[in-house]
């Protein structure tokens, strides 16, 4: 990319990120929470290592990836960079387990006993202690990774996880995280992210000794109602580096 490209994008990237930053306050303000509270993690999945250097020079650290290789290989080439943190967003691949637990700083989308056996694993051998939400399917679709979290039942098997990933000392339960349904109109997706928020409520009464702090929820298309439902951390991609290019490899 020519140096004129890469300041354009450097510019373009600030401006949207600064007026999506102004949203979210706005939108803390209105229901009275701290916009300090919450934390905006850019989604760079699929995008080339020159639109995260872009992204940093922007004053970007916090960033979202699915997929673990391909975030690898952009760890890697900012290594030398201090205070940057990276966020596993996606579904995990148990054998994958050892890239998330040695290179990322938060797992957004732990969703088995067995990934989490192998985080800790991986983590204990790193000497890290790694920092995770649950991620819950609280829409029902069955698409979708993570802890179903509708039925008296499934808050029953989510709560023996729960028990079991208490006990990993190199695991740090901090909350649930949730991917809901897409829709147009953000207004359809605002119950599902009260969900979220009522099933941590439950966890956290359950299990008080635990740390129930984050909610991981809202996307380009419906952050506002998340935050206006509790949300800690926004995962935002496409508002802020604009449309993806398609995934290059599996
Ligand atoms: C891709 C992705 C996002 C970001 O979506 P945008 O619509 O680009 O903001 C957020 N969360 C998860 C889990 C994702 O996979």
């Amino acid at each position: 990319m020519s140096k004129h490209n890469l300041n354009s994008l450097v510019e373009t990237i600030r401006s949207r990120y600064l007026s999506i930053r102004a949203q979210i306050e706005a939108a803390a303000q209105r229901v009275g929470r701290d916009p300090q509270a919450v934390r905006l993690v850019v989604v760079s999945k699929t995008h080339p290592v020159e639109t995260v250097q872009a992204a940093i020079e922007a004053g970007i650290r916090d960033f979202g990836e699915n997929y673990a290789e391909e975030a690898l290989q952009k760890i890697q080439a900012f290594h030398a960079i201090e205070g940057l943190r990276w966020h596993m967003i996606g579904h995990v691949q148990s054998r994958k387990a050892d890239l998330v637990a040695g290179h990322f700083d938060w797992m957004h989308s732990l969703d088995s006993l067995k990934l989490a056996n192998r985080l800790e694993r991986f983590a204990a051998q790193n000497g890290r202690t790694l920092p995770v939400l649950l991620e819950c399917n609280v829409g029902g679709e069955t698409s979708k990774f993570g802890y179903a979290a509708s039925t008296p039942q499934d808050l029953e098997i989510l709560s023996r996880e729960v028990e079991q990933i208490a006990l990993l000392p190199h695991l740090q339960i901090r909350g649930l995280m949730t991917m809901p349904p897409l829709y147009n109109d953000p207004e359809q997706t605002r119950p599902f992210f009260a969900k979220l928020r009522q099933v941590r409520d439950f966890l956290a009464e359950k299990f008080p000794m635990l740390d129930w702090r984050e909610l991981s929820m809202g996307t380009s298309a419906d952050f506002v109602a998340a935050v206006e439902e509790g949300a800690t951390f926004v995962r935002i991609g496409t508002a802020i580096l604009g449309a993806r290019p398609p995934k290059s490899y599996s």
